[in-house]
């Protein structure tokens, strides 16, 4: 089998300085070479022209499963906005419409040269849609059970479903376990769900220290989450300082979750953090959406903690994006810091890719272009005014390109999109989208959600 070159204006492996006019060399799926094209090895060769080529961007959190719901839950403070959510979804979103809905998510992100997916999910449909669609990624099978009671039956429902969705792991799509977050989740599940991940070798992820009402419930058994849970005859009581060391304390730390958010992490919390080497999805656009504020994502660096970024659900940021999300994550990090060179377009690029790789313990596999690493790339071109001129290719994609489409996606060397287009759209996913949205509408307005 000969190798196929892919030449362009700039590659960027992200663990080493660009190579302007540079080349990679692709063969059985890794990469076999990169360097600049006049020395690249004989092959197949492909010229992309003015045009950046990079790793494929993680999208190291997100919800595939609830791409129906993009617009459909605007202006709602945390609280209503996840009830009205969770219900919407078990009331409208069949099964078939939330495995059209990871589909078309998949698309979107593909066509944004994100390759890889850090999907938590409720319905489990997200595995199967990334290996039907062909990329890669972990899928967090989520667990829910706030009273102590629903613990048992919380990790057999959640080992039943594991077994029923092992078939679709493969080399590139695998499962994990996200017990969701502190106000859904009893210490008796975070608990039980950190010893399953260990003992089955799952990873894990959790949401955590994302809004002021969760910290309130843990600290001071207060607040909206404290309520809801009370009028649910849930007895609440303080767990500890912060999110974070409550999970410290339950011991969960050491599984080494992925840890969602961490906007509110103080520097005792990061110091567990970095303590345990657990990982951060760091993600912007939907911290902000949601007024939930910015993370301490320099100091959280600082301290040495592996970051990737994530979009959240579209009901969260409304688009899955990722070159767009690192865009966002330096403008919040100089606009909180009132810093110009707090992070730069290079900084930010790399958590976008190898950062997002190593925070799901992927660095082995992807994130950098680097002899040896799976074959999945992504390609913007240069070519518009937009990006018109170029100086360096971290700040023309960051900066200027970001929201734009890829012109090429490869995952395993195997094109997903060329020419800008999906090799393989998702057949019926976008008529099913629409069938889910009328659903969610008639829902809504026949006074669904209270
Ligand atoms: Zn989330």
């Amino acid at each position: 089998m000969s190798a196929r070159v892919y030449a362009a204006r700039w590659v960027v492996p992200v663990a080493t300085p660009p190579i302007p006019h540079g080349a990679v060399a692709v063969r059985g799926g890794h990469i076999t070479w990169v360097g600049p094209k006049d020395d690249a090895p004989p092959g197949e060769r492909l010229d992309l022209g003015d045009a950046v080529l990079i790793p494929g961007l993680v999208n190291t959190h997100t919800h595939l499963e609830l791409t129906a719901m993009r617009g459909f839950l605007e202006e709602l403070d945390f609280r209503p906005w996840i009830v009205r959510l969770t219900r919407a979804r078990q009331a409208v979103l069949t099964h078939d419409l939330l495995l059209a809905s990871a589909k078309v998510g998949i698309a979107e992100g593909l066509l944004a040269g994100v390759t890889t997916y850090a999907d938590t999910c409720e319905s489990g449909v997200a595995l199967q849609a990334m290996a039907e669609m062909g990329v890669r990624g972990i899928m967090y099978q989520e667990v829910f059970g706030p009273d102590p009671s629903q613990c048992a039956a919380s990790v057999r429902g959640l080992r039943e479903r594991l077994a029923s969705l092992r078939h679709w792991e493969s080399p590139r799509v695998r499962l994990g376990i996200s017990p969701h977050a502190p106000y859904t989740v009893s210490d008796e599940l975070f608990v039980a769900a950190a010893r399953l991940a260990e003992s089955a070798g799952c990873p894990m992820a959790v949401h955590l220290a994302e809004s002021e009402a969760e910290s309130r419930l843990v600290r001071d058994a207060m607040g909206v989450f404290a309520d809801g849970l009370r009028a649910r005859g849930i007895a609440v009581a303080p767990r500890g300082d912060s999110p974070v060391a409550l999970l410290d304390r339950l011991g969960v730390l050491g599984a080494q979750p992925l840890l969602i958010h961490c906007v509110r992490a103080t520097a005792p919390d990061i110091a567990r953090m970095a303590h345990h080497d657990c990982a951060v999805a760091h993600c912007p656009a939907s911290n902000a959406k949601l007024g939930h504020g910015i993370a301490p994502l320099l100091d959280i660096l600082a301290a040495g903690v592996r970051v990737g970024i994530g979009t959240d659900s579209v009901a969260a940021n409304n688009r899955l994006d990722i070159l767009d999300e690192a865009r966002v994550a330096l403008l919040m990090q100089r606009a909180a810091t009132r810093r110009g060179d707090a992070l730069t377009a290079a900084d930010a690029l790399a958590l976008a890719t190898r950062g997002g790789a190593l925070a799901l313990g992927l660095g082995q596999e992807v994130g950098t272009l680097a002899v040896g690493k799976r074959a999945d790339l992504a390609v913007f071109s240069l070519g518009s005014p937009r990006t018109t001129p170029a100086f360096s290719p971290e700040d023309a994609l960051v900066w200027a390109a970001a929201g734009r489409e890829a012109s090429l996606v490869l995952v395993d060397g195997e094109a997903r999109v060329r020419d800008g287009r999906l090799v393989a759209p998702p057949a019926d996913a976008h008529a099913a989208l629409r069938d889910a949205a009328d659903a969610l509408a008639t829902w809504r307005d026949a006074g669904g959600g209270g």
